[in-house]
C-alpha cells in the first residue's frame, strides 16, 4: 500500500467480474496462498483490471481488484496492484487482440518451465486450444518489463494462448479475462495428461495436418 492510493470505486460491476474468475483459478487447483492473477482490459479505456498484490482468494471481491493504465499506474484501487501489472501492462500495450490475461504457477505446467521444455502436441484438446506445442518464453527477472517482453516476443505469431516462462510459470492471454482462464486451465490439463504420459513411455505425437485441422474446426465452431 502507498500513500498515492485512493479508491473512488469506478469499474465496480467488470471488477468485480475479474474478482469472481479468481474463484477458477483456486477451483482448479491452480494457484497456492496469493499467487496469481487475472487482468482484464477496460473496454473504450486505455485501462486494465488486474488482482491486488497479496490479497488472499477468500476475501476477494471487486475492492481487490485494481484499475491501472496501460504502463501499469494505478487509476483507482485500495491495493497495491499485482507485482506481475508491468508484464500484464507490457502485453496490452504490445498485442492490442489480447483482452485478458491470466498467470499462475499450477504444478504441472510449472514443471515443464523448470526444465525449460515445451509441451508436445500429442493430445487433440491441445491441438483445439492451443494449435500446436505450449511453448517456452525466456528466463526473466521479476521487476521490470523483461516478463512482459518474453510473453510477447513468444506468442506474437503463435497460435497458442500460453507460453511456460522458463524456471517460473504459465502466462495466458485471450480475447476476455474469461478466455485466458480458460487456456489456463487446460494448460495445466494438458499438462498433466502429457506428464502422466511420459511415465509410460514415449507420447506418439499428432500429424501437423491433423493438428491443422483440429485447430481449424475448434476455433471456427467453438471460437468467438
Ligand atoms: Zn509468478
Amino acid at each position: 500500500m502507498t500513500a498515492t492510493l485512493t479508491e473512488r470505486g469506478t469499474h465496480r460491476e467488470q471488477r468485480g467480474h475479474v474478482a469472481r474468475l479468481h474463484a477458477e483459478l483456486t477451483r482448479y487447483g491452480l494457484v497456492t496462498w496469493t499467487s496469481g492473477n487475472v487482468s482484464e482490459r477496460v473496454p473504450g479505456e486505455d485501462l486494465f483490471l488486474i488482482k491486488g498484490s497479496g490479497v488472499s482468494y477468500d476475501e476477494l471481491s471487486w475492492e481487490g481488484v485494481t484499475v491501472c493504465d496501460l504502463d501499469g499506474g494505478v487509476v483507482d484501487g485500495a491495493c497495491k496492484p499485482s507485482s506481475d501489472t508491468d508484464a500484464h501492462a507490457f502485453v496490452y500495450r504490445s498485442m492490442p487482440e489480447v483482452a485478458g490475461q491470466v498467470h499462475t504457477h499450477s504444478p504441472y505446467a510449472t514443471a515443464w518451465a523448470a526444465r525449460a521444455e515445451e509441451i508436445p502436441c500429442v493430445l487433440t484438446a491441445m491441438a483445439d486450444e492451443f494449435g500446436g506445442p505450449i511453448p517456452v518464453g525466456p528466463f526473466a527477472l521479476i521487476g521490470d518489463d523483461s516478463i512482459g517482453r518474453g510473453i510477447v516476443a513468444t506468442l506474437r505469431g503463435s497460435r497458442s494462448p500460453a507460453v511456460l516462462m522458463r524456471n517460473h510459470g504459465v502466462f495466458t492471454v485471450g480475447p476476455s479475462a474469461r478466455a485466458a482462464v480458460k487456456a489456463a486451465v487446460m494448460a495445466e490439463d494438458v499438462a498433466r495428461t502429457v506428464h502422466l504420459s511420459r511415465q509410460l513411455g514415449e507420447p506418439v505425437p499428432i500429424a501437423q495436418e491433423h493438428v491443422d485441422a483440429l485447430y481449424a474446426r475448434y476455433q471456427n465452431v467453438y471460437g468467438q
